[in-house]
């Protein structure tokens, strides 16, 4: 199969799950999560009109994407790995979504940068807040009772434009919990956007709302 063909079939068992749901989004992303995979792979995958990339590290798309984002200028480039504070400069001018936002010193220091190049009104970024659903110590994102907290802080104080929530479930334990709680904590703040569903879970996610799949090994294969 290239990839093409499974670009194909992915969208078309997405299409079925959400067909099957009354709780499905009317248009879901579909992006592929490229962490350890190389240009030229990515190359066909946009070739075969996927849109939408999702990279771990800040370091790791640097070496990947300035070339492709000025061959494919319409692609969208989302962050899904933790950042540090002290990338937010590199990772604002590398990505559009930043997806992984889970403490105020991060957000302080993104609303900074906006704030420093007058961008924050007219930037065309987008933010999700990531949440640590599974309470899992090793794992980053706020913990949900401190959400609404993260959440509002976000918006009165910094003016961010929050999209949605995130969230990665724990492994080896059903998914749907987790992302029927991420759904009713957006639909609580008016939050429309939901980054849930990978490669093993995706069809559940679409199924309870999911607006962003990102799907690695399910799309490209194992990773490099
Ligand atoms: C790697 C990764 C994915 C994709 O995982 P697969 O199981 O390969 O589909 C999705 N989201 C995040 C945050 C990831 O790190």
């Amino acid at each position: 199969m290239t990839i093409a063909d499974t670009i194909k079939t992915l969208s078309a068992t997405i299409e079925k799950a959400r067909s099957d749901s009354p709780l499905s989004a009317r248009h879901i992303t579909v992006m592929g999560a490229s962490k350890g995979q190389g240009e030229p792979l990515l190359r066909q995958a946009i070739e075969a009109g996927l849109t939408d990339f999702g990279e771990n590290r800040v370091q790791e798309a640097e070496t990947k994407w300035p070339g492709l984002r000025k061959a494919y200028p319409s692609v969208t480039l989302h962050l899904i790995g933790p950042l540090q504070t002290n990338k937010v400069r590199e990772a604002l001018g590398l990505f559009d979504v930043i997806q992984t936002i889970d403490r105020k010193k991060l957000a302080d220091a993104i609303a900074k940068e906006l704030t420093n190049h007058r961008i924050i009104e007219s930037s065309n970024h987008r933010f999700f807040i990531q949440v640590n659903t599974g309470r899992e110590e090793q794992k980053a994102g706020v913990l949900p009772e401190e959400t609404d907290t993260l959440i509002d802080y976000c918006r009165s104080q910094l003016h961010l434009p929050l999209a949605g929530l995130m969230c990665i479930p724990p492994i080896g334990q059903p998914p749907a919990p987790h992302f029927s709680f991420l759904r009713s904590l957006a639909v609580s703040h008016g939050l429309s956007e939901l980054s849930m569903g990978m490669s093993e879970d995706y069809e559940t996610a679409v199924k309870m709302g999911s607006t962003c799949v990102r799907i690695g090994r399910a799309l490209f294969g194992e990773r490099l």
